[in-house]
């Protein structure tokens, strides 16, 4: 499957079973995430359908350091010169390519089994240096800048990504959009990474891009408000 526009300036990059976005800027190409060993070229191939070429993406952002999101990296870093983004507590794992802190499976059935099929703390990926360690709270002056928020639990060394001018935030592996918006596979924390879904949920933004499942173009901060909203764990508790 080919690369596809999701908002002015951004493209989801299809790698398999994970997504990375490619945003297009003033100051150059950026990537958030990078799949999946082996998923290099599909970036190439996103980037040269825009008419550019590999050594315009400047920056590669990673959400947090899982295998699905680092996999490809130390590839593409080699093609492109890419600089690195990533919070401080992922950064060991990144830089010794494994292993991986240990996750349990999201409450539900169907979750511990993706848990136990796609995850895999022993894991081994191509070790990625890591240029510029990420810190909660800061505007990234790329791409005309991306708001920096820590959101631990899926992982401790998560961030989401607001991007300012489209509005658009990342989230990584906070929630999926897999057969609707809802958990990911598993937690290093659960109470921590319910606190994180929460924290989204009192932002305002447009658009919304998973690591796992289809973007939302339109009125995403409405249904991340519905699902995990104040009033609706109110609501919840009281039931
Ligand atoms: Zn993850
Ligand atoms: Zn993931």
């Amino acid at each position: 499957m080919g690369a596809q526009h999701v908002i002015e300036g951004v493209q989801i990059v299809p790698m398999g079973m994970s997504n990375a976005f490619l945003l297009e800027g003033d100051d150059g190409l950026t990537l958030i995430d990078a799949g999946y060993p082996g998923k290099a070229a599909a970036v190439f191939r996103t980037i040269r359908g825009l008419g550019g070429s590999p050594d315009q993406l400047k920056h590669l952002i990673f959400t947090h350091g899982h295998p699905d999101h680092i996999g490809s990296a130390a590839a593409i870093v080699r093609e492109t010169g890419a600089r690195t983004y990533m919070h401080p507590l992922d950064i060991p794992m990144a830089e010794s390519g494994g292993p991986f802190r240990p996750m349990r499976g999201a409450p539900g059935l169907l979750r511990q089994m993706m848990c136990k099929l796609f995850f895999h703390p022993e894991e081994r990926t191509e070790p990625v240096a890591i240029d510029q360690p990420l810190t909660p709270g800061e505007i990234l002056p790329i791409a005309g800048g991306f708001e920096v928020i820590h959101t631990p639990g899926h992982c401790a060394g998560q961030v989401a990504l607001l991007w300012r001018p489209g509005r658009m935030l990342f989230v990584g592996d906070v929630c999926m959009n897999v057969m609707g918006l809802g958990d990911p596979v598993g937690f290093e924390n659960l109470n921590d990474g319910r606190a994180s879904q929460r924290k989204l949920a009192s932002l305002s933004f447009e658009a919304a891009g998973f690591g796992h499942g289809a973007p939302i173009v339109r009125g995403a901060s409405t249904r991340f408000r519905n699902k995990w909203g104040a009033n609706e764990v109110r609501k919840k508790s009281a039931a």
